[in-house]
């Protein structure tokens, strides 16, 4: 072999920046949050959909949008080799869902409550909180134009991080209204941002010409101030639109849910209309949104889709978790019920017949394996079996297989009598051997 360039080597064998491996002890959170999750959709009637990972480029460049920031900088993009089409590693699952839920014609018999959660890519800086593969629960209520859906998936949110133990989490609401409030509003944008050209950094004077309502969402302190003072879209919604906007607040405060307006709330999603919502923290420093979401009534036509309503939000799992960290909450590895300590080749044959008995009738059970090949003295058995938590051991030595039957003994109290229980009839005391915590 020739000399490896370690440095060369390491670097090719270590994950994509920006990109996590999860494993135990940490997997335990995300599997239990993703239980959670499935339990709460369940609650409110939503069923999952699963859309592929790979989309048209022109799919988020027609449905997040060209003068977004996922489009302009922060998509995976590449042609395929193969026959050079144009692809995305997803930014985002509305556009995706939407495309699947035009293709199959989803809403031909009524609207359709959906779920996803899975991982997402964005080329950004990579920082706590910022990830470039990340992942999102995400909800779209696809053909409903009730201001109350719009409550219901803001309420199912709340319950969601409710549930994980993150209550009253403060939900920032606005409203963009309908395409022509949001035109009056927009001429009036300009004129004021016209007013202060000479404060506006090239960012915002781009952005004056292709998305001026996406200069409210500046991070520049410089422009913080003139930004403030600048036209609100709320002053110019008509009466149907303040009406939904109303319902919205008055389903949520009905709800508990802790929320206030903010009329600065933009998004930076371009297929917004009505109701925009954030979950937001002050307990994760610069990335403190957990959840944004909103109504888009207009993305199936920009799809080339017939008109539909739809409501919806992505939630960043990262932040969830680290929120719940941050409070204190610590992941607890799965442990088994029994420990197998099998002293003899000869009896893992026995043993295995009995640690599938058990398990089928729902006993986690786990079984000594070594480093090296042979079997393993009992006293390391026994020092595994005690390390893994478990709560009993189950011994297949040659003396009780000889009698058909296994001794189970307690890991936790070293006074508790070993019990010898029958081979052949696991079902009679698996019970015996289940923690019911
Ligand atoms: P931000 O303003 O923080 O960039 P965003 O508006 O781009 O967020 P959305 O597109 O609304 O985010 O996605 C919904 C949620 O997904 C966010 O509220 C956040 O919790 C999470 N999220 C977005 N981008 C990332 C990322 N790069 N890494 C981890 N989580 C993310
Ligand atoms: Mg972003």
């Amino acid at each position: 072999m020739p000399e490896a360039d370690n440095s060369a080597q390491l670097r090719r064998l270590s994950a994509v920046k920006g990109m996590n491996d999860i494993f135990p002890p940490q997997s335990a959170l995300w599997d239990w949050f993703e239980e959670e999750v499935r339990h709460t959709m369940g609650l409110f009637g939503f069923g999952s959909i699963r859309t592929p990972i790979l989309e048209y480029t022109q799919l988020f460049v027609k449905g997040t949008g060209e003068t977004t920031d996922i489009v302009e900088k922060e998509m995976y993009s590449f042609e395929d080799r193969l026959n050079g089409e144009q692809l995305t590693l997803r930014p985002e699952n509305t556009p995706g869902v939407v495309r699947a839920a035009i293709e199959h014609n989803l809403t031909y018999d009524g609207g359709k409550r959906l779920y996803y959660v899975g991982p997402m890519f964005r080329h950004e800086r990579p920082q706590r909180g910022r990830y470039r593969q990340f992942y999102q629960v995400g909800v779209e209520a696809l053909g409903f134009a009730g201001a109350e859906v719009d409550a219901e998936v803001i309420v199912l949110a709340a319950q969601l991080l409710a549930r994980l133990g993150l209550p009253g989490i403060r939900v920032e609401l606005n409203s963009l209204g309908i395409a022509s409030e949001r035109q009056r509003h927009r001429a009036a944008l300009i004129e004021y941002f016209l007013r202060h050209a000479e404060l506006l950094d090239s960012d915002a004077t781009r952005r004056l010409q292709t998305n001026p309502l996406r200069i409210l969402d500046t991070k520049n302190p410089a422009l913080q101030a003139m930004v403030a003072q600048a036209p609100h879209l709320l002053d110019y919604l008509g009466e149907p639109s303040l009406k939904h906007f109303e319902m919205v607040q008055r389903l949520l405060t009905a709800s508990t849910v802790p929320w206030s307006v903010n009329p600065r709330a933009v998004r930076g999603l371009d297929y917004y209309n009505h109701t925009v919502f954030e979950f937001i923290t002050d307990e994760l420093g610069a990335q403190g949104t957990l959840c944004g979401g909103g109504r888009y009534d207009g993305l199936f036509e920009m799809l080339g889709g017939k008109p539909c309503a739809a409501v919806g939000w992505g939630m960043g799992i990262e932040r969830v978790l680290d929120l719940l960290q941050v409070r204190g909450r610590v992941a607890t590895p799965s442990v088994c019920d029994a420990y197998a300590v099998v002293p003899q080749e000869s009896a893992l044959p026995a043993a295995f017949q009995t640690m599938n008995a058990l398990r089928n009738v729902g006993v986690r059970v786990q079984m000594h394996a070594a480093a090296t090949a042979g079997v393993a003295s009992m006293k390391s058995q026994f020092k595994r079996a005690d390390a893994s938590g478990a709560r009993f051991a189950l011994v297949f030595g040659a003396e009780e297989l000889a009698a058909g039957e296994v001794t189970v003994k307690s890991l936790r109290d070293a006074a508790a009598p070993q019990i010898r229980r029958s081979l052949g009839q696991v079902s009679a005391w698996a019970g015996t051997l289940q923690s019911h915590t």
